[in-house]
């Protein structure tokens, strides 16, 4: 069996602090790789030096949490995709984010934002993991306007209409370790294809027990899936990961 957690933040917090520990077990576990997302400039250049080890094991995502979109992180976020475009496999997570920011200008700065991303990741040939919460119908209206092609829409938590929606354009949907106990998760599980499914912890965060979550537990999103669908255990695993493999061009 093989597992890749294809989302999570391994600079955060207690994950980094307990990192060759945390690696460890990932390895005990099956993981044959782990994706980590960066949110912000300071974060790409913390979370590069903290990896830099792991190199083949550890990739890096290299976005910018849309709470935390200006003027300023926007054009530093886009000169370091820019510079690090073949270091990196994928730009996110980038987005839109209408449950943190609820004023109307800083949620228009976020859409042009997230257009300048999918520009990017057309230009660089980069696919683009999203972010977006409370913000479904807009998220998806930008990326169908900007053709967006290679999509990972992380810790999907929209309806299962859109689900189906998402799986007829060819993105995929990446199921969270909460699916173990969130409704939202399962239904999301239940409709999308194991083809268009991708796993992930969002480590240090929605753990699938309460306290730190790390990537070795994805596991418990593989098995909740796999009860859910009624298969095996190994073919959401497997599937799951060549399917990361593949999104993210990762060779292993
Ligand atoms: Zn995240």
């Amino acid at each position: 069996m093989m597992l890749v957690d294809a989302h999570c933040h391994l600079s955060m917090g207690r994950l980094a602090r307990k990192l060759p520990e945390v690696i460890k077990r990932a390895k005990e576990r099956n993981l044959i790789a782990i994706v980590t997302s960066t949110i912000s400039p300071e974060d790409f250049s913390v979370t590069r030096k903290l990896v830099e080890k792991y190199k083949g094991y550890v990739f890096i995502s290299l976005g910018l949490h849309p709470p935390g979109v200006n003027p300023t992180t926007l054009m530093k976020t886009i000169e370091l995709i820019k510079k690090h475009q073949r270091e990196i496999v994928a730009i996110g997570e980038v987005g839109l984010d209408y449950y943190w920011v609820k004023d109307e200008k800083r949620r228009e700065f976020q859409r042009a934002a997230f257009r300048e991303f999918i520009k990017l990741s057309d230009e660089t040939n980069l696919p683009l993991v999203i972010h977006s919460r409370e913000a479904g119908h807009d998220t998806f209206k930008i990326l169908e306007e900007c053709d967006a092609k290679r999509v990972m829409l992380h810790c999907f938590s929209d309806s299962t209409d859109m689900a189906a929606y998402a799986v007829k354009k060819g993105w995929l949907i990446s199921i969270p370790t909460t699916v173990t106990r969130r409704k939202v998760h399962k239904d999301a599980a239940s409709v999308t294809p194991l083809d268009s499914m991708l796993v992930e912890t969002d480590s240090p965060f929605l753990s699938p027990f309460g306290g730190v979550n790390e990537p070795a537990n994805v596991y418990y999103a593989v098995e909740a899936i796999a009860r859910i669908k009624g298969v095996d255990i190994e073919t959401v695993a497997n599937k799951t990961s060549e399917n990361a493999l593949k999104f993210f061009e990762i060779s292993i």
